[in-house]
């Protein structure tokens, strides 16, 4: 997976749209702008293919202007239309749009009354309260705002695992091709596999390491060169992600990687643990503390024996807990990627998706899996496709027919269920019972109050036919927070009713999130790990999702897509 391209843009088009609401413009325009940006926010990662394929044409909401427009940015990383409509703001007040609970109206209304041009002014003008007495704002707005400006800021400083992951991979990658790499390893936050990271740390052993530095202050991702050296370089990339390569002693690499992989709260304890033993821990080895001597370090393994610990998987390593469960050994057996035997939450061009079902169970096949569910949108979701009663029938038909050509491999129908604002759900339980799988979610009212969207996830849950539900918290990292629910009640209720919670792999989502996937399991909640994959590419976002599974503890058996066939199909019965 490479940059999420689509997410940029659909943000670009969110953008235009805003100008041209501060613009006062026509409001057809504005909603075609902003109907496209929900489709690409909801089609991850593959616009390029879909373009080099020809078939911008195919996603729902894009017209030919926008097809013209999402060429131009594929294809220049710009686009004219959109640089040309910001020169007709004052940039700080469009920067305004990129805080979550600043829309055009108010950023227009700051601007023009209190001359609130950029985001250091709006956070004083917060704060100084002068914003609770403008038309329409009260002390909420401003309790909002701020807290908008957090997350912007949050956002600023942070990189999608999504993003770093594949980046660092790909340089790790290139670098252990030159034979002057002996060991070679990222480390940091990104080695616990967290939601968003902050730098990417690299550690290599070489003998010869000019080599090594000038490969990767050349590598075709490098935007600027901070430092070059004989152990140590930094980089900026094109995706303004800091990199650095640091060059170790090899007796020293397995506690260096330890030390930079933290976290900083179990190296803590690690360390405390070492003192007892009469042993110092640090990143060029482990020694004894009296006499200075070297112990170990050249391997990670002996940091952690050497305390009379098994190896700790980097996930866990956030001091939750994890120190104490392998001293008394009960680490758990954390979920693995071949483990994993299909993907319940896809979508399809019968809906939004941009490939047909037999391209998802294809690519699915490939990736070695026995299942796949097609979990079309329902009819109100009528910008994304949304299915109506009768092409559901279609489609429940079609997927039949498949399953006679299909070889050890089945296709399950199923349907991505709308939970309306009131709680009830888009299709009836008769036309429910017919499917195989049945994931309802939210995808509208994200604002209601706490009780209220608690009550609307509760009430699908105690649906019988509702087995799965899908990003349950409706967080986009960075840009939306969690719904105000309440969570505690809602994994009670899904113990109590059988109901299976989603982690949804899309590197913007990851939702659930770690902590409450360990929530969830120790009350008995079983999850699904799901890409909600809008094309063949996203079914790869699974390794995110295990991500997240295994920093929540999670194991095989803990995740329902781990099943057979057979067995999956009984475990979806049960709720009857
Ligand atoms: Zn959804
Ligand atoms: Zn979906």
């Amino acid at each position: 997976m490479r940059k999420l391209k689509n997410l940029e843009l659909s943000r670009i088009f969110e953008q235009i749209a805003k100008i041209l609401k501060i613009k006062d413009e026509n409001p057809f325009k504005i909603r075609a702008y902003e109907k496209v940006a929900l489709v690409l926010e909801n089609l991850p990662i593959d616009v390029e293919t879909i373009y080099r394929q020809g078939g911008l044409n195919n996603i729902p909401g894009v017209g030919e202007g926008i097809a013209k427009k999402i060429e131009e940015f594929l294809t220049t990383g710009k686009l004219e239309y959109y640089e040309t409509l910001k020169e007709s703001v004052p940039a700080g007040v469009i920067e305004l749009l990129d805080i979550p609970e600043v829309g055009p109206k108010t950023a227009k209304l700051l601007y023009e009354q209190l001359n609130v041009d950029n985001i250091e002014k709006l956070e004083k003008a917060v704060k100084e309260h002068l914003i609770k007495d403008l038309p329409g704002m009260g002390e909420k707005s401003e309790t909002n705002i701020l807290r908008g400006i957090e997350l912007y800021k949050r956002r600023k400083e942070r990189f999608l695992l999504g993003l770093a992951l594949p980046l660092a991979e790909e340089i790790v990658e290139r670098l252990s091709k030159l034979e002057e790499t002996n060991k070679i390893n990222f480390a940091g936050s990104l080695r616990r596999k967290k939601e968003t990271i902050g730098d990417i740390d690299i550690l290599v052993t070489s003998q010869k390491p000019e080599k090594i530095m000038k490969t990767f202050v050349s590598l075709p991702q490098v935007r600027e060169i901070l430092a070059e050296g004989p152990t140590k370089s930094s980089v900026i990339t094109r995706d303004d992600i800091h990199v650095d390569v640091r060059v170790v002693e090899p007796i020293s690499f397995g506690a260096a990687l330890q030390y930079f992989t933290g976290s900083k709260a179990h190296n803590i304890k690690l360390r405390e643990l070492a003192v007892k033993r009469g042993l110092k821990i640090n990143e060029y080895g482990v020694f004894d503390s009296k006499t200075g001597k070297r112990i170990t370090g050249e391997e990670e393994e002996e940091v952690y024996r050497i305390l009379e610990l098994p190896f700790i998987p980097p996930e866990l390593r956030e001091d939750r807990g994890e120190i104490e469960a392998a001293q008394e050994n009960e680490l758990p057996q954390l979920i693995e990627y071949p483990q994993i035997k299909g993907d319940l939450h896809l979508h399809t061009k019968w809906s939004d998706g941009a490939h047909t079902i037999r391209q998802m169970a294809e690519e699915a096949k490939k990736r070695g899996y026995n299942y796949i569910a097609i979990t079309d949108h329902s009819q109100s979701l009528k910008f994304a496709g949304g299915l109506t009663e009768e092409r559901l029938v279609e489609q429940i038909e079609e997927i039949q027919k498949l399953n006679l050509e299909l070889d050890d491999f089945t296709v399950l129908t199923g349907i991505e269920v709308d939970i309306k604002s009131d709680g009830s759900l888009d299709f009836s339980d008769e036309i429910l019972s017919k499917l195989d799988v049945v994931v309802a979610a939210i995808h509208s009212g994200f604002k209601q109050e706490s009780k209220i969207i608690t009550e609307r996830i509760i009430k699908a849950m105690q649906n019988k036919f509702v087995h799965i539900i899908a990003h349950p918290t409706g967080r986009l990292i960075g840009y939306r927070e969690a719904y105000q629910m309440d969570m505690d009640k809602i994994i009670q209720v899904a113990a109590d009713t059988g109901t299976i919670l989603e982690i949804n792999a899309h590197p913007e989502r990851l939702d659930l999130n770690d902590v409450y996937c360990r929530m969830a399991k120790e009350r008995g909640v079983q999850l699904a790990i799901e890409t909600d994959a809008h094309s063949a590419e996203g079914l790869a976002t699974m390794d995110f999702g295990i991500a997240v599974a295994r920093r929540g503890w999670l194991e095989e058996k803990d995740i329902i897509n781990t099943l057979s066939l057979d067995k999956l199909v009984k475990r979806l019965k049960r709720k009857l």
